[in-house]
């Protein structure tokens, strides 16, 4: 049996608080659980928004919950030419298509919305010709590469992936994954060669990832991402959607929001223990 490997992916840009605490003690319980093995990886394509000292900070706080990984931990700002090669593969089989639309021209057509409540791209670019296509990108207009979702599940057929309980002991369940409602979603960012949804799905498989532990708020976007694992011919991990915490007004914690962080924390004198406690760990 392949040895069960987990991972803790946070994105550093900002200081991390109680939700991912939580999130990252669950996954190295998961791990102990599966007699396997916790890793960290830095999820930090958004050159802009994440920061070297913020990458310090996370795992100044995860050493401090006494978490530890093996080393070296994967920095996901020095994969984009594997991105990109994965990019290669869907365009080369037809399912990527270049978008040239700017937000509002979304915004003004779009046809529904996302799982998040985005605008639903209406597939304005899908259409273009060839030779269109080539005037717009010599012309070096701003472009993004979306995926063509409709003919990628002509080909696929239905997708489904277990889901398993936060013991990791309970027999994982089927799910349907439905990327359709995401539509033709960006692979390809105007401002980096891949996105979100590309280098999770790349970098989970080349770490050998078999059980993916993530918030509810990320379950809709795995249908995504099982869509691209069977296009890309690689495997779909088992999935754990922990809860996630909430604020006295019931928002989900978040670093835009300014939840208080776990350095604040430690600086008004609550422990690891504390914090496990708190958590229920
Ligand atoms: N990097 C993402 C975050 O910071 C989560 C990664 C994932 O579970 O795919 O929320």
């Amino acid at each position: 049996m392949t040895k069960p490997l987990l991972r803790f992916a946070p994105s550093p840009n900002g200081r991390l608080h109680l939700g991912h605490a939580f999130s990252a003690l669950l996954t190295w319980q998961a791990a102990e659980h599966l007699g396997g093995t916790a890793l960290l990886r830095i999820e930090d394509i958004d050159i802009n928004r994440c920061k070297p000292e913020f990458t310090a900070a996370i795992i100044e706080d995860l050493h401090w919950l006494g978490l530890d990984w093996p080393e070296p931990v994967l920095h996901q700002s020095s994969r984009f030419e594997l991105y990109g090669e994965a990019a290669n593969r869907l365009r080369a089989a037809n399912l990527l298509y270049p978008c040239f639309c700017s937000r509002s021209d979304i915004a003004t057509r779009a046809t529904g919305t996302d799982p998040e409540g985005a605008p639903l791209y209406p597939g304005t670019c899908r259409h273009l010709s060839n030779a269109e296509r080539i005037t717009r990108l010599e012309r070096g207009d701003p472009v993004q590469f979306r995926l063509d979702t409709e003919t990628a599940l002509e080909r696929t057929g239905l997708l489904t992936f277990s889901l398993i309980g936060p013991t990791m002991r309970d027999r994982p369940q089927i799910r349907y994954a439905r990327p359709e409602r995401w539509g033709d979603v960006v692979l390809q960012r105007k401002d980096m060669p891949t996105s979100y949804h590309l280098s999770v799905v790349v970098d989970d498989a080349a770490q050998g990832i078999t059980h993916v532990t993530r918030g509810r708020d990320m379950e809709a976007a795995t249908d995504i991402h099982v869509l691209l694992q069977m296009l890309l011919g690689i495997p779909t991990p088992i999935y754990h959607f922990h809860r996630l915490l909430l604020d006295e007004t019931g928002q989900k914690l978040s670093k835009s929001k300014g939840s208080q962080t776990l350095a604040d924390l430690r600086a008004a004198g609550t422990t690891p223990e504390d914090i496990r406690r708190q958590l229920g760990f």
